[in-house]
Order: C-alpha cells, then sequence, then structure tokens
C-alpha cells in the first residue's frame, strides 16, 4: 500500500501496521534523498524494495531503524513514532536509551556480515541478548543454539568469522538479529557481497523467516525471491516510489517505464 492514504486503508483494514512511512523525505545537505514516501507493512508481510543505486533504499532501511532522522513526514513501526513518544497530539523526542529500546525491536541484516571478528558465530550471537536484555548466559547459549539450527548451522557454533564461508557469515548475522526476538527485520542487499553459489543458502533461511510469519522488509536485487516471498514489491528511483504492487504484477506487467527501464536491465 503506497498511496498517500496509507494510514487510513491500514485503519480501515482494523490493523496497526508494522511500518507504516507516511510522506517521509530525507536529505543530505542540498541533496534530497526520500521524497515524500508513503508505504505500510502489515504484520507478517513481506516488503521488497527494488531500484538503482543511490535511489534511496538504504537511507529508507536507515532511517526506519534510527540510523537517520528523517525530516519532514512520520514514521512508525508497530504504532510507535519512530525516535519519538506520543502524548495526545504532541510528540517528544526518546532520549538515546528510550530510543535505543525502541530499536531493539528491529532487527537488521546488512550487506557486509558485520559479526564481530574476534568471537565465535555462538558468541556473537548470545552478545545482545546478554549485554542488552540481560538474559541470562544459560538461556542466551540455548536459544543460540536454536537459532543455529535454525539457519543450518548447528555444527558451526565455535567456528570464528573467518572459518565460515560469506554465505554461513551472513546466516549467524541473521541469527544473531533474531536472537533480540525482533518485531520487524530488515534487509539491506543481504546477498549482494555473496559469491553466486552462496546467495541460495541465504535466501532460503529467509524464505523460512518469511513462512514463519516475520514481518520484514528486503532490499534485494533477487527478483524470483521477491517473485516468489514478497507480498508487496517497491519500486523506488530517484528518492520517489515510482511503483509498487503484487511482485508477479509488478516484474510481468511493469506499468512505469522507469520500472520497465530498471528490471529490463536486472531481468
Ligand atoms: P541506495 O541504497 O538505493 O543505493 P542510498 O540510500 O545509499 O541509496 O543513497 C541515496 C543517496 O543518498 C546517494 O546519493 C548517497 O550518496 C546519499 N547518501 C547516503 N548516505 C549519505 C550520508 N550519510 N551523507 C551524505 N549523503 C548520503
Ligand atoms: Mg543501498
Amino acid at each position: 500500500m503506497t498511496d498517500t492514504t496509507a494510514r487510513e486503508s491500514a485503519a480501515r483494514a482494523g490493523v496497526t501496521p508494522m511500518v507504516l512511512a507516511e510522506g517521509v523525505s530525507k536529505s543530505f545537505g542540498s541533496n534530497e534523498v526520500l521524497k515524500s514516501i508513503s508505504l505500510s507493512v502489515r504484520p507478517g508481510e513481506v516488503l521488497c524494495i527494488i531500484g538503482p543505486s543511490g535511489s534511496g533504499k538504504s537511507t529508507f532501511l536507515r532511517c526506519i531503524n534510527h540510523l537517520e532522522r528523517v525530516d519532514a513526514g512520520r514514521l512508525s513501526v508497530d504504532g510507535q513514532v519512530v525516535g519519538y513518544r506520543q502524548h495526545g497530539d504532541k510528540l517528544y523526542e526518546l532520549k538515546p536509551k528510550e530510543a535505543s529500546r525502541q530499536r531493539r525491536e528491529i532487527g537488521m541484516v546488512f550487506q557486509r556480515f558485520n559479526l564481530f571478528p574476534h568471537m565465535t558465530a555462538l558468541e556473537n550471537i548470545i552478545e545482545a541478548p546478554i549485554r542488552v536484555k540481560g538474559l541470562p548466559k544459560a538461556r542466551a547459549v540455548e536459544r543460540a543454539n536454536e537459532l543455529l539450527v535454525r539457519v543450518g548451522l548447528a555444527d558451526k557454533g565455535d567456528h570464528y568469522p573467518s572459518q565460515l564461508s560469506g554465505g554461513q557469515q551472513q546466516r549467524v548475522a541473521i541469527a544473531r538479529a533474531l536472537a533480540m526476538d525482533p518485531k520487524l527485520m530488515l534487509f539491506d542487499e543481504p546477498t549482494s557481497a555473496l559469491d553466486p553459489e552462496l546467495v541460495g543458502e541465504v535466501l532460503d533461511v529467509m524464505k523460512g523467516l518469511a513462512a514463519s510469519g516475520m514481518t520484514m522488509v528486503v532490499v534485494t536485487h533477487e527478483m524470483g525471491f521477491a517473485r516468489e516471498v514478497a507480498d508487496e514489491l517497491v519500486f523506488m528511483d530517484g528518492g520517489v516510489v515510482v511503483e509498487s504492487g503484487d511482485p508477479r504484477e509488478v516484474l510481468a506487467n511493469p506499468q512505469h517505464q522507469r520500472t520497465q527501464a530498471f528490471l529490463s536491465k536486472v531481468l
């Protein structure tokens, strides 16, 4: 849902959107990178975002995840305005501690695996639950082992990142994000840095996650994944949502010339 009435239609459907962007704009200096983005993602949905390099895809994810601040418009996650507390009609900026609590509920996986190199896979996964959530170590380890099974790495807990392939590292990164029990997972081109033969194993884990009901926003160039897994596909170009809809529909029958031009290059 990407029209200007995203809020109304979500409200009509009777669910609080997991992500609701209403006229979100963001500039770096004089460079307007996001120009009034409006969209919504319902709980349990997978939204895929495609678009050329520099179109603002990462910046949009970074806004959702408190890594950038929006200049105008409103961005909410599960009914809470990102970075703010609402009281009546007024918004109060969150203190850093409150903001980090809000952010904790969102998991993010980047193009580069970003694992701590001096920690084993298991240590990477238990670090935040212990330090941030205060989980007892034994419980954190138990949960990490469950997550390692889930991402197909049951026997790799004691391996250091340097001993793992890119695909395995990325699966540990997913397990690490899941260890915080996020209600929303953001993926920023999670397979773009991988050798082609390792892409499938990461996409399979993401498919499993989607099937389990996780709400996901995925920036990707994997059109097969988008077609198969996404509930909605958004094509961004130049900081605007050019086109959106059912992924099969958008991919097979793009309405806008810019979408057609982009797809003709990547498909
Ligand atoms: P995409 O992920 O679609 O490739 P990005 O969101 O990374 O696009 O970037 C969109 C635009 O914003 C680019 O022109 C990029 O140079 C600019 N940009 C991104 N981050 C910053 C930043 N921290 N400071 C200045 N410009 C930035
Ligand atoms: Mg990017």
